[in-house]
Parts: C-alpha cells; sequence; structure tokens
C-alpha cells in the first residue's frame, strides 16, 4: 500500500515535471511554422509567442516584399552604392556567398533575378524563353556582391542584381526559433517553418520522430527519429510547381543555366545546423548525384536522404539505424 502510494506520488510528481505537450502554429514566413514543446500548458502561448516575435523580427529584415526591409533596400539600392544592412542580413547573405563558392554555384542567393521569369502563382504560367533567360544570366553570380565589413554594407557589381533568401533564411529563423524557445526554460520542443525543423531534447524521454514525405506519391517515405538539436531541411520539386507540355517547372533554379534542377525528386539534409541543412538541401538538390557523392565525402558534418527522378533513394549509412522506410523502395546506402 505504502509502496503503491509512493509509486503514484512519484507518477504525479514525473508528470508535473515534464509537462504538457503544446503545439501551436501560426502562419509567417510565407508558411505555417509549428512550435511544439513540452512545458506548462498555461505559460503556452506565451512561451510560443516569443518564438513567433523572433521569425517575425527576422522576416522584417529579410523579406523582400516587405517595404523597407533590408532586403528591398538591396535590392532596389544596392546597383548605385553600398547599402547598409543588419548585422544578421550582413551576416547571412556573406555565408551564403561562401556555399555558393563551396557548391560549385549550385546555391547562390542571386538567382532571384530570375523570379519574375518563374511566376509560378501565374494562373497562366508559360515557360519564359530562352533569350529573356540567357539575358539575366549574367548577373546571377555571388561573386558579383562587394562586402564592407566594417560598416555592414553591401552593393551589387552589376545592374539588376537581385538577392533572395529563401534557400536559407526558413534555417536561420528555425536556428533563432529555438534559441527563443530555450531562453524561456524549454529543454524539449521542435520549431518547424515548412519542412525545416530543429528539434531540442526528447519527447518525454523518447526521441522526437519526423516524417518525410514520399516526392510522388500522397504518402509518407519514411520517419526519422532525432537526436537533440538535430536539424532536418528537405527541397523538393513536387510542391511548387507546374506542368506544362509534360514537363515539371518547380521553384529550385540551377543557378548555372536559369532553369528548374532538373536532378533530384527530393533532398533532405539532416546536421546540427538549420542554417546549413536548408542551405545544403537546396545545393545537393542542384548539383545532383555524382557530384553530391564528392560533396558529401568533404563533408561528414552531414547526413542525407536524396531521391532522384526515378524514385531510387540514396540514404546516409549513418541514418540506418534511426531511419524505418515505409514504403517498399529501392535504396542505395551511402
Ligand atoms: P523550400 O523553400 O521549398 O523549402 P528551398 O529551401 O530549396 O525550398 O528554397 C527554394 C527557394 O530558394 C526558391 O523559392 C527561391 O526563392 C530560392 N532558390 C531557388 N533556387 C536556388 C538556388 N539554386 N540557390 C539559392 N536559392 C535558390
Ligand atoms: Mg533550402
Amino acid at each position: 500500500m505504502v509502496k503503491q502510494t509512493l509509486l503514484l506520488i512519484l507518477t504525479i510528481f514525473l508528470v508535473s515535471c515534464d509537462g504538457n505537450l503544446n503545439r501551436i502554429g501560426r502562419q509567417q514566413l510565407g508558411t505555417l511554422v509549428n512550435v511544439t514543446f513540452i512545458g506548462d500548458a498555461e505559460a503556452a502561448s506565451r512561451t510560443a509567442r516569443a518564438v513567433f516575435d523572433e521569425i517575425e523580427r527576422i522576416e522584417s529584415l529579410m523579406s523582400p516584399h516587405r517595404p523597407g526591409s533590408d532586403l528591398d533596400r538591396l535590392n532596389r539600392d544596392g546597383g548605385s552604392g553600398a547599402v547598409v544592412v543588419s548585422a544578421e542580413t550582413y551576416d547571412l547573405i556573406k555565408k551564403s556567398a561562401a556555399i555558393s563558392a563551396e557548391s560549385g554555384g549550385c546555391f547562390d542567393i542571386t538567382v532571384a533575378a530570375l523570379d519574375h521569369l518563374w511566376d509560378y502563382r501565374s494562373k497562366r504560367f508559360y515557360p519564359p524563353p530562352r533569350s529573356a533567360v540567357a539575358l539575366l544570366l549574367p548577373v546571377v553570380n555571388s561573386k558579383y556582391i562587394t562586402f564592407y565589413p566594417d560598416r555592414k554594407g553591401i552593393a551589387y557589381a552589376r545592374n539588376g542584381m537581385k538577392i533572395g533568401l529563401g534557400a536559407i533564411a526558413k534555417g536561420y529563423a528555425v536556428e533563432r526559433g529555438i534559441i527563443a524557445l530555450k531562453e524561456k526554460g524549454v529543454r524539449h520542443g521542435i520549431v518547424e517553418a515548412g519542412g525545416d525543423l530543429q528539434v531540442i531534447g526528447s519527447k518525454f524521454g523518447r526521441p522526437w520522430i519526423t516524417g518525410l514525405r514520399h516526392p510522388r506519391k500522397d504518402a509518407l517515405l519514411a520517419a526519422i527519429s532525432l537526436d537533440d538539436m538535430d536539424a532536418v531541411a528537405t527541397s523538393g520539386d513536387y510542391e511548387r510547381f507546374v506542368m506544362h507540355n509534360g514537363v515539371r517547372y518547380h521553384h529550385i533554379i540551377d543557378p548555372r543555366t536559369g532553369y528548374p534542377a532538373n536532378t533530384f525528386a527530393s533532398v533532405t539534409v539532416i546536421s546540427k545546423n538549420p542554417v546549413l541543412s536548408d542551405a545544403y538541401a537546396t545545393a545537393l538538390f542542384v548539383m545532383g548525384l555524382d557530384a553530391a557523392r564528392e560533396f558529401l565525402k568533404r563533408h561528414d558534418e552531414i547526413d542525407v536522404i536524396l531521391a532522384d527522378k526515378n524514385v531510387n533513394f540514396y540514404v546516409s549509412r549513418r541514418l540506418k539505424d534511426r531511419i524505418s522506410l515505409l514504403d517498399q523502395v529501392k535504396v542505395e546506402w551511402l
């Protein structure tokens, strides 16, 4: 009896220590941001708000569509001299330029100069004429970004250049969101922004699990269990695309050709750094399988799940114990 009572008290104590599983979502960064965490239910909305506020702050600096944002001012005036931006925007652009160099130009934030040619939201989407792409390609290259480190200034060496942080800012927002969550005292949780996520701690002592979508079926492909600080990002050709005369046009552009990358159907990267996971997912997507194999030899800080257009899968050997494949698929272990 005493034993049972003790056990009961212990159970109540453990439950109240761990708290509730809370999950709160909000539309941000042009996608759905979800905050999941273990903590006091009463403080949950305040805790989540700290994350949303931080992400809102980042969006107001880095969205090219917000009047007065760093990116809005830079894209308007960068061609006529240095534009002073926030230290965070400066650092992320600098980091992006470095990733551009190390990925052989497969990742390049100046591909934004082509954005208006590839407008999938348009109901009457039509692939742009080759001449229009060719005309803009000379301004797509991060080596034409000039940096003024002392005053955090950035300028464009060629007229018509534009920068878009769509392939890296979600990772940065997730990184900052997790920091905000920790500052609120949370030790176990997930911040997720439209497919990019980072986790801390565990789900009541068990690993957090994330599902990966099959790139060609309305089904899950795999479940991956995640350790503390794991950051996952996926770049796919199946979320934003249009079919035109049997060709799939999607939103990940090969900066070397100006056309949608024609290699993978989806690329998932897992590392401990959300910014790298996000940027490398896009970089590898553009690179294609052969270059990706070489790249991975030099980057053992990342694990990957690659799916090509014929739905063959290539998965890092290190993930073997952590991944359950839910579909009958062919896998080569990398
Ligand atoms: P998602 O936004 O679906 O998570 P990505 O992280 O791959 O996918 O980012 C794609 C976005 O990044 C595009 O919408 C575009 O704004 C920009 N982009 C497209 N191609 C590239 C590229 N090769 N390098 C850098 N940015 C790119
Ligand atoms: Mg990305």
